[in-house]
């Protein structure tokens, strides 16, 4: 598959609704920042960005670099899963890890732009 029917796909994938329906290799991660509040939601491939690792918590590990779109602050996550992509545990410097059911009713709560 190249990359533009990849992009296609991915942009495509937004109007159905369901990311995770129409993405099996997509987790989405959302963080809260601590300075500022603000909300960010990343997309992580399993395939790419998981590292399996025998000495934490979990099987495999996400280290990820986490920037917010209102103070630009740089979080650092460390996330940890067994090999079902259920969170063990997460560690994230500067911010925190929040449910898709916190972020989005944090994200509704906004004003439209
Ligand atoms: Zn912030």
């Amino acid at each position: 598959m190249g990359f533009l029917d990849k992009l296609r796909q991915l942009l495509g994938g937004s109007t159905t609704g369901g990311a995770s329906a129409s993405d099996s290799t997509g987790l989405w991660f959302h963080f809260r920042c601590k300075r500022c509040g603000s909300m960010v939601r990343i997309r992580v491939d399993r395939r790419n960005d998981l590292n399996r690792e025998d000495d934490g918590p979990g099987a495999l590990v996400l280290r990820k670099e986490v920037m917010d779109d209102s103070c630009f602050q740089l979080m650092q996550a460390e996330i940890w899963l067994d090999n079902s992509y259920n969170v063990v545990s997460s560690d994230v410097s500067g911010g925190e890890l929040v449910t898709e059911e916190a972020y989005r009713a944090a994200t509704e709560d906004e004003p439209p732009a």
